[in-house]
């Protein structure tokens, strides 16, 4: 993976930054899967790219985005990048694969693209 890189900077955390590949939306984040050893017993649905939220004192978090189970892009969870059915699609491996998604989800994607 890509997240393996060198880069020359001195900051002195080193965190590994998200981008989704959709919008470009970026940020640092502190983790990612599904049990975040930050928060206390909470087990997300997808492996998703987290950070700590640093307003909350008992281990809350913020999802930034997860990857997309088909090709693996990063996409962040808003409705214009990515999808949750079952798992995590980017809306380019949607598009590709309308016929294997229910009708409803995609009238849904539909309406929300003309709002
Ligand atoms: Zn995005
Ligand atoms: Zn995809």
């Amino acid at each position: 993976m890509a997240s393996a890189e060198k880069h020359g900077h001195g900051e002195e955390k080193r965190k590994e930054v998200f981008v989704c590949q959709n919008c470009r939306f970026s940020a640092h984040y502190d983790y990612f899967g599904r049990k975040p050893p930050f928060t206390k017993s909470f087990v997300l649905m997808e492996e998703a790219f987290v950070v700590k939220d640093p307003f909350s004192a008992d281990g809350g978090m913020i999802t930034l985005g997860s990857s997309c189970c088909i090709c693996g892009a990063r996409v962040c969870l808003s409705q214009g990048c990515s999808l949750f059915y079952t798992k995590r699609f980017c809306l380019t491996c949607v598009k590709r694969n309308m016929k294997e998604f229910p009708k409803e989800i995609i009238e849904e994607l539909a309406k929300k693209r003309k709002e």
